[in-house]
């Protein structure tokens, strides 16, 4: 379970999370929606240990994230998070890219790694492309490799960033898909995303995010349907 309480936090002057209560259960899909500059991508960022925050908490597992006696590393390889743009190694192959961290970080051997890899790459739809460069790949592919690598490492929670964003119109329903799969097969995930009618099909729960505060969160048919805050109304009017 991810639980974070009452967390704020800052950019030098900038208060860009100011006091965030969310506790996310295991198997649970919620999703963050919200205007640019809200707080979302930070948010995920926190909650992986990768920015220090100013106050309150945040514990995954029972394990506090920011405590100086957390093993940071450790905690990550629970947490995979996967981001807009793509950040593969270009020099290696898709299966290299795949087995880097199983190999290096968790020390597997090269062919319970290649197995697992092959796995994940199979199950995203890649197991023709083990040998290819990721220059090689579609954005989409791309895309649906780096969450391959993410899942290698048996992680109990996963983090996606717009993850279609920065893909071709019609190389966002091959990776929507793929969330929605591991949905699905009831991986614990926090999703930020603008694709509205993606979010509103594969979340068990919606936030809404409006300058550092979550506004609203509730069910997709409450947060789409119903929306209380006049914010998260504006906002919805504005992205439909
Ligand atoms: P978008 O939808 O555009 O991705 P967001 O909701 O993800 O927006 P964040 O990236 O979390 O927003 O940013 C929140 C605020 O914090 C913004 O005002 C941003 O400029 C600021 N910010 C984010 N990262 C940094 C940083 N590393 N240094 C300074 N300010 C930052
Ligand atoms: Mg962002």
């Amino acid at each position: 379970m991810i639980e974070i309480q009452n967390v704020r936090k800052s950019f030098g002057q900038l208060e860009v999370l100011k006091g965030i209560d969310l506790n996310v259960e295991k198997g649970e899909v919620v999703t963050v929606i919200g205007g640019s500059g809200s707080g979302k991508s930070t948010l995920l960022t926190c909650i992986n240990g990768l920015e220090p925050i100013v106050s309150g908490k945040i514990l995954v597992d029972g394990t506090e994230v920011h405590a100086k006696s957390t093993d940071l590393n450790k905690l990550r390889q629970k947490i995979g998070i996967v981001f807009q743009q793509f950040n593969a190694f270009p020099h290696l192959t898709v299966m290299e890219n795949v087995t880097l961290a199983p190999r290096k970080v968790l020390g597997m051997g090269k062919a319970e790694a290649e197995a697992i890899a092959e796995k994940h790459l199979n199950h995203v739809g890649l197991g023709d492309k083990l040998g290819t460069y990721p220059t090689r790949l579609s954005g989409g592919q791309q895309q649906r490799m780096a969450i391959a690598r993410a899942l290698a490492m048996s992680p109990d929670y996963m983090l996606f960033d717009e993850v279609t964003s920065a893909l071709d119109p019609q190389l966002v329903g091959e990776v929507l898909e793929t969330l929605k799969m591991l949905a699905e097969e009831g991986m614990t995930m926090i999703l930020v995303t603008h694709e509205m009618s993606f979010a509103r099909d594969v979340s068990d729960r919606v936030a809404f995010f409006h300058k550092g505060i979550m506004a609203e969160i509730g069910t997709p048919a409450e947060l789409f349907e119903n929306p209380q805050h006049p914010e998260t109304q504006s906002f919805l009017a504005s992205v439909r």
